[in-house]
């Protein structure tokens, strides 16, 4: 199996990773770290910013509205589906009150192919209404204002507040970041708002929607789904969800060790019975 991480991509946001990382051996050669929850997580943190140094939203825009649209059209969706479809999108509705006084159809058909195009058209329109009639036609920048809107929960507000105002007031929790933040021991809740809870009380503030960009690098270029990489993963050392992989590593690695050292002894045998052979000839003989 080859270690070399995969090559870096804007998909996949992995980037070279300078290693050997700390302990100054290749992940599967790493013995596990037992670290307490705390330390463990900013430990994580630091690998993560050192995998993935860049995290910058993969969604396309140029202002909130645009940032809001995108993110829920981004539901049930790919990012990079959905910035196929926003350029000619925000071309024709460039603001909040271009999207308020669309034609419901034509919005419908503008982002027919991200899927729940109905519901996403009728949340956009709906919320760009809300947003010219009581908040001056620019979207609010808090937590409060901004799930008032239709279509537009914690999860959206999140990215919308970190990535369009600077403000983090929680982690956006998908399904990268609820699957890896479970498998690496930092949470065991299920429900995406106890998950977030788990996080905020772990990580830095101004780390929280970062963590959570770095999370879905990593779910797409490594701890993949169903077949993660864990032999490959900066973190197989202290990543208590990889336990029976490292199990497994292990006992690849002694099978090998003692292979070789039976090779070994095997060649060393040969050459002392030759030498032996040799010693014994009878004098005279050649
Ligand atoms: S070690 Fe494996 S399970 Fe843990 S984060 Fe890495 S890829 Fe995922």
């Amino acid at each position: 199996m080859s270690l070399a991480p995969p090559p870096p991509s804007k998909e996949n946001g992995y980037a070279a990773i300078p290693l050997p990382l700390p302990n100054q051996l290749p992940p599967p050669l790493r013995p596990f770290q037992k670290l307490p929850k705390k330390p463990r997580a900013l430990e994580i943190l630091t690998r993560l910013k050192l995998m993935y140094p860049a995290a910058p939203c993969s969604l396309d825009y140029e202002s909130p509205m645009q940032l809001m649209v995108a993110t829920m059209l981004a539901a049930q969706c790919t990012d990079a589906r959905v910035n196929k479809v926003t350029p000619a999108l925000f071309g024709r509705f460039p603001d909040a009150a271009a999207f308020a006084a669309a034609e419901l159809t034509e919005l419908e058909e503008r982002v027919r192919s991200t899927g729940f195009y109905r519901n996403k058209a009728k949340n956009i329109q709906a919320a760009a209404r809300k947003i010219i009639a009581d908040f001056g036609g620019q979207v609010p920048s808090t937590l409060a204002d901004l799930t008032t809107l239709p279509g537009v929960a914690r999860k959206t507000a999140n990215v919308v507040l970190a990535h369009a105002f600077d403000i983090h007031e929680g982690v956006t929790v998908d399904t990268h970041v609820k699957r890896i933040s479970g498998l690496l021991g930092l949470t065991k809740q299920t429900e995406p708002v106890k998950i977030e809870q788990d996080l905020m009380k772990l990580l830095p503030q101004a780390d929280w929607e970062n963590w959570s960009i770095r999370l879905v690098y990593h779910g797409r270029a490594i701890c993949v789904a169903r077949s993660p990489k864990c032999l490959q993963c900066d973190l197989l050392d202290i990543c208590p969800g990889a336990a029976k992989i490292r199990a497994e590593a292990a006992k690849v690695a002694k099978f090998k060790t003692a292979k070789a050292e039976a090779a070994k002894a095997k060649t060393a045998k040969v050459k002392t019975a030759k030498a032996k052979k040799r010693f014994t000839k009878p004098l005279g003989t050649v």
